[in-house]
């Protein structure tokens, strides 16, 4: 049975979704206001798996993911650059875009837009109005009447005054009736982008946004709503109160909030200047070894990327695939691959009841990839003795099971290849020299000159290229990974 974490209730709960097999879901996406840094990738890995979990026990999801394309901050960065705010936030999308598909993050059901919804956001905002939810100023702005949602501050457990007020960003807005109340539609600027409204023209704000689009494309209630734990309040909070007034129904049945990313300990900040960027991250390392550092933690808590862990991480996922191409090389050199005996097929059955335990409690995939590891160290001991029809059907359900987690899902060989590639840059030998070091550490063993073929073998090691000799005697040359 499955059973999430409800934010709303503040316990584990199990999930049903509002209606049979189908899941709405809506994820609180990006502001295109500058360039993907882990956070975002951390949240845009999360949801991708719930949801990619869901399929696997059955359900049909629709997700819906935004781009918050049109804000304050994205005026000002394109300002400072002299170019078009729309052309600005375009660009940082594709950018994001690319990256996500890099990383191996599935795009969602529908991506949607804030800017392609202006009109219906227009209408909600028109709605509440005529409900006496919202009331416009003389300057052109609408506010939302925060008290007239009785209920307002009960999901982020606010009371009433003063603790309302924090997280609100204190601007001076003239005509506001409340210093609680937030706003739906703000007045345009000189110079700034604009759409016409019965208000005058101006822009939605960002709360607005997310009600809007999870409403259009998912209906009036929501079986799951995301984001990160930074968003309870106001965001979601806000997201809550419009909805629900409008509607008289309730939202979302089931809120989960992903933690936050630290860096060494510390908040990442543009002060400290210890932000990781998703661009700079994909220079480096593939998106296994992100992915497997990011889900390592439970998504409820804060994750701590300490220096060292992608570095640390990569040495794993290089094993492992080295693992599955060598039972690939060993399959692939039979005429008929024997079938999976009973050490193989227990294996195989307990791999995928294990992970059946670990993602129904919670999408727990700390679990799931703390087990992947002794998973592989079992495998590793069928190739040893030898049993290749148990390897190639445990090593099958490994890739299965963690493909859901979007794990070990490439083609080994590729995978090898840009690895070693990346290191044998890094230590300045080529192909070549490390086939010809290797040839000659074989010739002087052959003649039995071990001081010559030691000192050849510790010449290479030093320079990153080891010279390994398996159990039953088979040698070949590899890369040191790691650091
Ligand atoms: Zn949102």
């Amino acid at each position: 049975m499955l059973k999430v974490y409800n934010v709303l209730n503040r316990r584990k709960e199990e999930f049903v979704p509002v209606s049979g097999n189908e899941v709405k879901m809506y994820a609180c996406g990006i502001t295109a206001s500058g360039k993907a840094h882990i956070g975002h990738a951390y949240q845009a890995v999360i949801f991708d798996v719930i949801r990619s979990y869901l399929e696997y026990r059955g359900y049909n999801v629709t997700y819906v993911r935004n781009y918050t394309d049109v804000d304050d901050k994205i005026i000002i960065k394109a300002r400072e650059l002299g170019v078009d705010p729309r052309m600005y936030a375009e660009t940082i999308m594709a950018g994001i875009d690319k990256e996500f598909e890099e990383l191996g993050v599935c795009p969602p059901t529908i991506c949607s837009r804030a800017t392609e919804c202006v009109g219906d956001m227009i209408d909600f905002i028109k709605k509440l109005i005529d409900a006496g939810h919202a009331y416009p100023t003389e300057y052109g702005d609408v506010y939302f009447d925060v008290d007239s949602f009785p209920g307002y501050g009960k999901f982020s457990n606010r009371l009433e005054g003063e603790e309302l007020l924090s997280g609100v960003r204190n601007e001076t807005e003239p005509g506001k009736r409340n210093d609680r109340d937030f706003a739906l539609w703000k007045h345009a600027g000189d110079d700034e982008i604009f759409w016409e409204s019965p208000w005058g023209n101006g822009r939605p704000g960002w709360h607005i946004e997310c009600s809007t689009m999870s409403m259009k494309f998912l209906g009036e209630t929501l079986d799951i709503h995301g984001g990160g734990k930074d968003l309870i309040f106001p965001h979601h909070e806000n997201e809550i109160a419009q909805s629900e007034a409008l509607t008289g129904k309730q939202f979302a049945k089931y809120w989960l909030h992903n933690g936050l990313v630290k860096v060494n300990g510390q908040k990442m900040s543009k002060s400290l200047g210890n932000g990781i960027l998703l661009c700079d991250l994909l220079k480096d390392f593939i998106g296994d070894v992100i992915k497997l550092t990011l889900l390592m933690n439970s998504y409820r808590s804060d994750i701590n990327i300490m220096d060292g862990i992608f570095d640390s991480n990569e040495s794993k996922i290089y094993d492992i695939y080295k693992l599955f191409a060598k039972i690939d090389r060993l399959s692939g050199d039979m005429t008929d691959v024997p079938e999976a005996g009973q050490a193989g097929k227990d294996l195989a059955a307990r791999i995928k009841e294990e992970f059946i335990d670990a993602m129904d409690n919670d999408f727990n995939t700390a679990v799931a990839v703390a087990n992947l590891f002794g998973y592989t160290a079992e495998l590793q001991k069928l190739v040893q003795k030898n049993l290749v029809g148990d390897s190639v059907l445990v090593k099958n359900t490994l890739r299965e099971v963690y493909g859901v987690l979007r794990l070990l899902n490439s083609d080994p060989a590729e995978v090898i290849g840009k690895i070693k590639a990346k290191y044998l840059a890094k230590s300045g030998v080529s192909p070549e020299e490390a086939d010809g070091a290797f040839q000659k550490w074989l010739g002087f063993k052959n003649e039995k000159d071990f001081a010559s073929a030691d000192a050849v073998r510790n010449g290479m090691a030093e320079k990153g290229i080891l010279f390994v000799t398996e159990r039953g005697g088979g040698s070949y040359w590899d890369v040191k990974t790691g650091k």
